[in-house]
């Protein structure tokens, strides 16, 4: 992607120099860091916001306030998803009307056939990430498919289509096709539609997004505008995504190697972990004497981002940092910690199998 101009919401997203794509796309730095004791607040994974004073004032002073996020079905959930459903769980408890939308429509049309090749498989899939979200914790009562929303939600995405101009969509998304403007209008209705009469009513929303998906935000908040709606302009934070397994990969349930699945065998799991890309020396000799580099390692990152231990975090950081741990070691504690994890939600994820096809098909 090009920092100068444009931001590819479907491509990814290489930043290196976050106080220019803040300055130029019009973030602020997220600082209210202490709004929750949560971990992914206080490690800091939330690093930008639009309008996120809103949403704090709702949260102290205890007003009305809504979450809309959600996932597009075009693939098995990973652990980098599971951070999504971290945040939603967390604002919830601060107080957040919710909704998670699961968009079986938009992984069809914003997806290649390769990977969606039709709603037959998008719906397959959102009946396993259904289970994912009720085996997270996320209540039935909070969970929106796309292809089952009533008429008024449809009704919303098409007079979006109404209010944006063609040089509009080409400056925010510089080109697009039939599919991928499709699947924004959906978008954009998933994030309005949460303050119609149907579901809340007009309040101050609140939606966690990667970096690049900001074109999204800046559309939605765009159209809410300049529709016949009195809907309050969306405010958005935006989350680092937890990296890929590799050296340099983006987590994808597209390239398996890269992510952990919340599907993974305990073999799988062993496998992956393994074969990390760590911040480990040449030698154990090396390692002892000059310590690892735990910035740079994807195990640390997976404990960072999940491990809601912060003593279990610190000593890991301070033992691998003077070399009292070597990497076999620490990879062990990783996938214990995942096996553990895993093992329960596997067995929970299973129990809900029939409620997620009910809320999928409606039978
Ligand atoms: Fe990473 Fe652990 Fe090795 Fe340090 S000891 S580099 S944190 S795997």
């Amino acid at each position: 992607m090009s920092e100068k101009n444009i931001i590819d919401a479907w491509g990814d997203l290489d930043i290196t120099d976050y106080d220019h794509l803040f300055k130029q796309f019009g973030m602020k730095k997220f600082e209210d860091l202490d709004i929750s004791n949560h971990h992914i607040f206080k490690r800091k994974l939330i690093i930008a916001h639009r309008d996120f004073d809103r949403i704090k004032d709702s949260i102290v002073n205890k007003k009305r306030f809504a979450q809309i996020t959600g996932i597009a079905s075009s693939g098995q959930m990973h652990f980098g998803h599971k951070l999504d459903v971290d945040f939603f769980m967390e604002f919830k408890k601060l107080g957040a009307l919710s909704k998670f939308i699961v968009a079986d429509i938009d992984a069809y049309l914003s997806r290649p056939d390769s990977k969606v090749p039709d709603m037959k498989k998008a719906k397959e899939v959102a009946v396993e990430n259904v289970m994912d979200l009720l085996a997270l914790g996320i209540s039935k009562d909070d969970i929106f498919v796309q292809s089952r929303m009533c008429p008024e939600y449809f009704q919303l995405s098409f007079e979006c289509s109404k209010k944006i101009t063609e040089n509009q969509f080409k400056g925010i998304y510089g080109h697009i096709n039939p599919g991928k403007l499709g699947a924004v209008l959906l978008q954009l209705s998933d994030i309005l539609f949460v303050q119609s009469d149907q579901v809340f009513g007009k309040c101050p929303t609140i939606t966690g997004i990667g970096l690049e998906q900001d074109p999204h935000a800046r559309a939605v908040r765009n159209v809410s505008k300049m529709i016949n709606y009195d809907f309050t302009v969306p405010s958005f934070f935006y989350f680092t995504h937890q990296a890929g397994l590799k050296e340099g990969k983006k987590m994808s349930a597209s390239t398996p190697d890269t992510a952990i699945l919340l599907s993974d065998s305990d073999k799988d799991v062993k496998k992956k972990i393994n074969r990390a890309f760590t911040g480990g020396r040449e030698t154990a000799e090396e390692q002892r004497e000059i310590g690892g580099n735990s910035a740079v390692c994807k195990v640390y990152e997976m404990q960072k981002f999940h491990n809601p231990s912060d003593a279990e975090l610190s000593e890991i950081d301070a033992k691998c940092k003077s070399g009292e741990m070597l990497c076999g070691e620490c990879k062990k504690k990783c996938i214990d910690y995942l096996h553990g994890f895993l093992g329960e939600h596997r067995t929970k994820r299973e129990s809900f199998k029939s409620d997620a096809e009910k809320m999928v098909y409606g039978k």
